[in-house]
């Protein structure tokens, strides 16, 4: 998976400052949540589905550069606390993860 440079990032944060970079973020989430309900309603892989991998992409960069700005420690002690939650949903529904929920 390729990673921005961190550095970059906080350059990108730095020309067009937090807010901005917030509001792109926000918009880039709702482009992708408008492309995946045309492709619920109209499912086409050549078009639909590519239209969602383009607006992921965006999002998954919008992402990475938030990541600078938050104190990511206490982001991953959030996610660590939401993905136990998550195997334990699975494993109420029968559906016991058979392999580790977290690569470290
Ligand atoms: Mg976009």
């Amino acid at each position: 998976m390729v990673k921005i440079n961190p550095e970059f990032a906080r350059y990108a944060m730095k020309v067009y400052g937090v807010q901005a970079q917030l509001g792109t973020f926000v918009e880039e989430c709702d482009e992708f949540s408008k492309e995946f309900m045309k492709y619920l309603f109209r499912p086409s892989k050549d078009v639909h589905w590519d239209n969602m991998e383009q607006e992921f992409a965006d999002v998954l960069i919008m992402t990475e550069q938030l990541s600078v700005i938050f104190d990511m420690d206490r982001v991953d002690e959030v996610k660590r606390k939401k993905l136990r939650r998550l195997v334990k949903r699975l494993e109420k529904s029968g559906h016991e993860p058979p392999i580790p929920y977290i690569e470290e």
